[in-house]
């Protein structure tokens, strides 16, 4: 990088630092992205006049409100609600709503800013957003996370619509939570439109929803592999998680003939050196899902398996990680022993997994690495087909879905192969999809005016 563009980087980063104190997953998601697209920004000057990178990294709105709620034994909660309306360059705010108790302001930026680049690399139409509550669903029983939604929403419908803003799931957001979510913002605002995405499949939720994430991260690594004449077939998977996109990574990655090996939750993770095949996915479902249970249950149902309380995955040698858990989860460490134990390929499900250390491990060994907001955009992507269905009243088939799924995945690669090819022919997919990302959403925000 040139000297001038490292000036330029730091005083950006300087700004976002004293405009956004101690926000520290913001200033690292912003730094990403700022490091990439500075030379983009250098080589057009109009984009630096126009403050263009600027206006991206300030939210359009951040929405804050308080959630009280009534528990079982009758006493009164109180959480913190957030939306941060981050970007409408390209269509209506988009992005998931997280349930957890380390959600903050900070966290919901560096998410819904991420979230600006993954929509734009989708090609649909669709803005960015982020939002969620640091309330717990774990442990609460159905009625508690019930009442619980429905407060939530009770404020969040003032401030969405299906033009608007179109929340999604994340973290400790699934399926029970937006029919919750759902059912509240129809009951207030007294209509049937695709306001949330990831709905039940009989009211208007698009077949493959909740696979898509998953699978859209191995159709990306797919075409990764392909690069170097490689695929899933006979490659052994590391996999962190055990919630919806580590299921269905699971699941995609065993069905192009992969060996995966490990799920993960936040005490600890289970090794199983048999594989996880298709029925022991089922089981993790189940557990997950419906028990909502904890990963150490596995080595009971399967007793080859092994528990590693309070360790990550990482150590366990691996062709392919994928990270399907939280952000910062792999640090320089783990990334050093990923690549000293043979992995040549990382492929990021959650978002920004890989703390900023360990991709500069990855990118020196120039081994294959895509970040989360190329390769976990598939989620994003089907709940966008999800809107378009609830737009023209039609439901279409898995087929249908899966192969648009499956091509943006590819058009995603292409462009980061586009934009991220080095002089030696090495592909930063980093720089790729900070660079897509960017110039659609730079171009229709110097068309739009300053706004
Ligand atoms: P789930 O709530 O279904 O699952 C989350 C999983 O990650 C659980 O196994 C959970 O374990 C674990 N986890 C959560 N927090 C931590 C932590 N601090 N340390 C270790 N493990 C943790 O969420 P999703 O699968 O939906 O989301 C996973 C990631 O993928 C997130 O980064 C999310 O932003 C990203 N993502 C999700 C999309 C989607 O469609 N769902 C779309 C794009 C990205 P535990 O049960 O112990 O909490």
């Amino acid at each position: 990088m040139e000297q001038s563009t490292k000036n330029y980087v730091e005083s950006f980063m300087a700004n976002i630092v004293a405009n956004n104190p101690g926000e520290k997953e913001f200033h690292q998601a912003v730094r990403e992205v700022v490091e990439s697209v500075a030379p983009y920004i250098e080589a057009y000057p109009y984009l630096k006049e126009l403050k263009v990178l600027e206006r991206i990294a300030e939210p359009e709105r951040v929405i804050m409100f308080r959630v009280p709620w009534v528990d079982d034994k009758g006493e009164i909660q109180i959480n913190k609600g957030y939306r941060v309306q981050m970007n409408s360059a390209l269509g209506p705010y988009k992005g998931g709503l997280r349930f957890h108790p380390s959600v903050n302001l900070s966290i919901l930026k560096f998410l819904a800013f991420e979230q600006t680049f993954k929509n734009s690399l989708t090609t649909l139409p669709m803005g960015g957003g982020k939002g969620g509550s640091n309330f717990n669903p774990k442990g609460k029983s159905d009625n508690e996370v019930m009442r619980f939604c429905q407060s939530f929403m009770t404020e969040l419908s003032k401030h969405i619509g299906q033009d608007t803003d179109v929340p999604a799931g994340d973290i400790g957001v699934g399926g029970r939570e937006i029919g919750y979510m759902f059912g509240q913002y129809k009951r207030l605002r007294d209509e049937f439109t695709g306001t949330l995405t990831g709905k039940g499949l009989a009211w208007g939720g698009s077949l493959l929803r909740p696979e898509a994430t998953g699978y859209g991260a191995c159709y990306f690594a797919q075409d990764m592999l392909a690069t170097r004449g490689k695929s899933f077939n006979g490659q052994t998977v590391v996999i962190s998680g055990s919630g919806n996109v580590a299921q269905h990574a699971a699941e995609k990655a065993t069905q192009l003939g992969a060996k995966v090996v490990t799920f993960s939750d936040s005490n600890g993770f289970i090794y199983d050196p048999d594989g996880i095949d298709q029925e022991k996915i089922n089981y993790v479902k189940r557990l997950k899902n419906v028990i909502r249970g904890r990963i150490k249950e596995y080595v009971k149902e399967y007793p080859n398996a092994k528990y590693y309380p309070d360790e990550r995955p990482w150590s366990i040698p691996c062709d392919i990680a994928m990270p399907c858990a939280t952000q910062n989860e792999v640090n320089k460490e783990e990334a050093l022993l990923l690549v000293k134990n043979g992995c040549y390929c990382v492929t990021e499900g959650a978002n920004m997994p890989c703390d900023p250390d360990a991709i500069a491990v990855f990118h020196q060994a120039k081994i294959l690495y895509s970040p989360g907001k190329a390769s976990n955009a598939g989620g994003v992507a089907t709940s966008g087909l999800e809107m378009s269905q609830n737009s023209i009243r039609q439901k279409w088939t898995s087929e249908e879905v899966d192969a648009q799924l499956h091509r943006i995945m590819s058009d995603i690669h292409a462009a980061c192969v586009k934009y991220g090819t080095e002089e030696d022919g090495y592909i930063n997919y980093v720089k790729g999809a900070n660079i897509a990302g960017f110039i659609k959403v730079a171009n229709a925000m110097v068309d739009q005016g300053v706004v």
